[in-house]
């Protein structure tokens, strides 16, 4: 069971900024820019290669709840990432995308 698992299930607390049936999104415990928030589905996936075609409404969810977040805390410019992958950051193997804001940031990423 992964974190993000005990989070969705309250076994751990999280700073929670959105939820619904689907999708939590909650502040990130170790935050890369002033504001950073994970969002995720509640169900299992572990990234983006473990997708198919049954999962592509639930991703696009949650992009648009992270657009959604984003209007809401009044955030123009801010950046959406998901590693797909230990060698491409990915720590969680639970589907995520970061957002992150308030602050620039650099391109290529590091
Ligand atoms: P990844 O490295 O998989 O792309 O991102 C995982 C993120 O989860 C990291 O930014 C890390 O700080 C965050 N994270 C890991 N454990 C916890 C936790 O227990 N609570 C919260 N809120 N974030 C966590």
């Amino acid at each position: 069971m992964t974190i993000f698992q005990k989070i969705i299930d309250r076994e751990i607390p999280a700073s929670i900024v959105f939820e619904n049936e689907r999708v939590l999104a909650f502040r990130d415990i170790q935050p890369q820019a002033p504001t950073h928030i994970l969002i995720i589905p509640k169900q299992p996936l572990v990234n983006i290669a473990d997708m198919n075609e049954d999962d592509i409404a639930l991703v696009g969810e949650v992009f648009w709840c992270a657009k959604t977040i984003a209007k809401d805390l009044g955030l123009s410019d801010y950046r959406l990432v998901t590693n797909n992958g230990s060698g491409a950051g990915q720590s969680v193997f639970h589907f995520h995308v970061h957002l992150l804001a308030g602050r620039a940031f650099d391109w290529p990423p590091g």
